[in-house]
């Protein structure tokens, strides 16, 4: 029995950063400013927060710009509309992002239309989604980018013809990634908690990425002798106080040719895709 070679995303990702800091410094030597990314918050999550913090350490590194926006938790959708409205037509923003959740009472998808596609980081518009859908996109959801380069690095005879079985179907991962992954001349199935027989369709897919945000819910007898196994889902474990994916591990791993751990597979490279679509919107 071979142990499936580890995916190390840690890795992957300070390629990503090298890439998007070199690209950064020759965007300033040209005249042009630094990129700025802004997140806008509604009201205070000390989780989200430290995780926004810990975005613009990254940025920061790399020569961008970032800042946390907060707004009250009482703030309505009018006031909410003249922030962003304001930073749509900021020549020195880059990038906007909203962070999720919004509280109940305002519409969120009303909320991300007023995010310009040129200023759209996260690709989390309508209108970015259809360009994901034309492959005409500038930027795609930094999630399904990160899942799509783990396969590639894990792919050394390319993506073009394996069977791949994405499990989870939602706007920010999933759909997007299937379609991606359409666009690399991969055989896409995407499976969902109405998919029948869940086991079979993995048994005989060549990829296999989770995208569903429940621990342990692929194990070793869903996956394929050498197959390549992308594990997007990060689940608190209470048991080990850690993050776990979707994937039973140590099962998956014996079975897999290749495999991202969790934390440290599609996590890390994932913020660097931020990074690099900051970047990108700058360049255009
Ligand atoms: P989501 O919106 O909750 O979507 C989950 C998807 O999984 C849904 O399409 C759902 O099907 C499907 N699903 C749930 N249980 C299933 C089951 N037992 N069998 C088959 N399909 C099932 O989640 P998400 O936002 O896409 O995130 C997915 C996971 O990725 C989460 O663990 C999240 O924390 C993680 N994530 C990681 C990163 C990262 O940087 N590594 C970034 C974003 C998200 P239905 O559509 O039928 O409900």
């Amino acid at each position: 029995m071979t142990m499936a070679r580890l995916i190390d995303g840690k890795e992957i990702a300070a390629n990503i950063r090298t890439e998007v800091a070199a690209g950064i410094q020759d965007l300033t030597a040209s005249g042009r400013p630094a990129p700025l990314i802004v997140a806008v918050e509604v009201g205070h999550d000390e989780a989200s927060a430290s995780y926004t913090r810990n975005q613009g350490k990254t940025a920061r590194k790399l020569g961008l710009e970032h800042r946390l926006d907060t707004l009250p938790a009482t703030c309505t959708m009018a006031d909410f509309e003249a922030h962003l409205t304001a930073l749509a037509v900021d020549p020195a923003v880059t990038g906007i992002m909203i962070q999720m959740p919004l509280p109940d009472h305002l519409d969120a998808n009303a909320c991300r239309r007023l995010i310009p596609i040129g200023k759209d980081v996260e690709a989390v518009t309508e209108t970015a989604a259809g360009q994901v859908l034309q492959n005409s996109h500038r930027v795609a959801p930094c999630t399904a980018m990160a899942a799509l380069r783990c396969l590639q690095e894990a792919a050394p005879g390319g993506i073009a013809g394996l069977d791949v079985v994405v499990v989870g179907r939602s706007a920010i991962v999933g759909r997007p990634l299937a379609m991606l992954l359409l666009h690399a001349n991969a055989t896409v199935t995407v499976c969902h908690t109405r998919t029948r027989d869940l086991a079979e369709k993995l048994r005989r897919a060549d990829v296999v990425i989770a995208a569903v945000g429940r621990a342990g819910v692929i194990g070793g007898d869903m996956i394929k002798e050498g197959a390549i196994c992308i594990d997007v889902g990060t689940n608190w474990d209470e048991a080990s106080g850690g993050l776990v994916g979707d994937m039973r591990f140590a099962e998956v791993e014996a079975r897999a040719a290749a495999i991202t751990p969790v934390p440290g597979g599609v996590g890390p490279v994932t913020v660097a895709m931020l990074m690099a679509n900051a970047l990108r919107l700058a360049q255009a």
